[in-house]
């Protein structure tokens, strides 16, 4: 297994996990660029949200953004910022699909 982030899903490789269900599961960024910074991913590979879109499972899509969205209810009462690295234009280093979720400080725009 060659992906970061299916290792973490597997549990071979420690990551402070906050929150599983079937099909995903949410970490602590490791990095964290907010006060708080989760990321969400499916338990199922995909390297991309265009994979996901391609693959026809546009409920698994609905369902990461969901799980993100509550988690950042929770953590953001003043707001949040959902992002979504796509690529290598996209700013993405990790090949599996995330959703960040950046909360606790006021974000800037436009992002760099
Ligand atoms: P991307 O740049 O692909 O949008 O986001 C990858 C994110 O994964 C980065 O924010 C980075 O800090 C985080 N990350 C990379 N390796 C690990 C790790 O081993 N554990 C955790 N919890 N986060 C990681
Ligand atoms: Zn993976």
């Amino acid at each position: 297994m060659d992906c970061l982030f299916c290792t973490i899903v597997a549990g071979e490789i420690p990551a402070e996990e906050i929150y599983r269900d079937a099909d995903a599961i949410a970490i602590v960024d490791v990095n964290p660029q907010a006060p708080k910074h989760l990321l969400v991913l499916p338990r199922k590979h995909y390297a991309t949200v265009t994979e996901i879109v391609d693959g026809g499972d546009e409920a698994l899509l609905g369902h990461i953004v969901a799980v993100a969205t509550k988690l950042a209810r929770d953590v953001g009462s003043r707001g949040f910022r959902l992002v979504v690295n796509t690529g290598t234009d996209g700013g993405q280093t990790v090949d599996h699909v995330h959703v960040h979720v950046l909360a606790g400080r006021r974000m800037t725009w436009p992002p760099g």
